[in-house]
Formats: structure tokens, sequence, C-alpha cells
């Protein structure tokens, strides 16, 4: 599976680049007010990736309302381990996607239990339109 090179299954800020331009084609949407337009917080006081609302002044990133909120896990292993649970038409087990991510046992199943429920909602995941 040489898919699994791309960079956005190893680089954060790549993976975050990647689910910005495919969650937000328009620009940053707010997931507080749905207002389009934000502004980059930039600078040390702020991870990379926070936006700031023009509207509502509220602060965001693009994992907010969807099911990589609040992870402590790195983006990029999350994009990876939902890339191999779609694309594993078998199914794949916690083991084998643990060695594969190279995470714990017990993050694996944390991924892949949030990735499932994911799934199972009728709205196509931020993924939906790969593979
Ligand atoms: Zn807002």
């Amino acid at each position: 599976m040489s898919d699994l090179q791309n960079p956005i299954f190893h680089n954060d800020a790549k993976a975050r680049k990647w689910l910005e331009g495919h969650l937000w084609p328009d620009g940053p949407v707010c997931p507080h007010c749905g207002t389009i337009g934000a502004t980059a917080l930039r600078g040390k006081a702020h991870r990379p990736g926070v936006y700031q609302c023009n509207d509502c002044r509220q602060q965001f990133t693009v994992t907010v309302s969807t099911l990589y909120e609040r992870s402590k896990l790195p983006l990029s292993k999350w994009l990876m381990a939902t890339y191999l649970l779609c694309a594993s038409k078998k199914g794949m087990s916690t083991r084998q996607l643990s060695r594969m991510l190279g995470v714990s046992v017990k993050s694996t199943w944390f991924m892949m239990h949030r990735i499932r429920e994911a799934l199972r909602e009728s709205k196509p995941g931020p993924l939906g339109g790969a593979n």
C-alpha cells in the first residue's frame, strides 16, 4: 500500500492542511456560527491551525465538530487509521492496526471505536469522498 507513504499520514501540519482543504474549500467555516472567513492566529501563544471567527470571535480548529475533536493523538495517525479502516474490506484487528499506526492498542481501540461510530452515521465523514 504505497498510499501509506502520503505525507498527510506522517506529518501533522500536512494532515491539518489536507483536512482544512477538504472540509473548507472556500475558507475556514466557524463551527459556532457558520460564518465563512476567519483569521488565523499566529505566533508562539497559539497552536498552529487555530482560527478566530471574524463574526462571533470564538476560536476553533478544523477538527472541531469532527470525529477527530479533542484528541491527544496526532491528526496524521487519525487520518491513517481512518484510511486503513475504510480501505480494508475485510476489516482489521485492533492489534494489526496498532502495529501499523505505531500507537498503543488502547489508543487504537479508542480510534477504531470513534471512526466506526462516525462511519455508521448517514452523513459521510471527512474522508467520505476518498476511495
Ligand atoms: Zn463564529
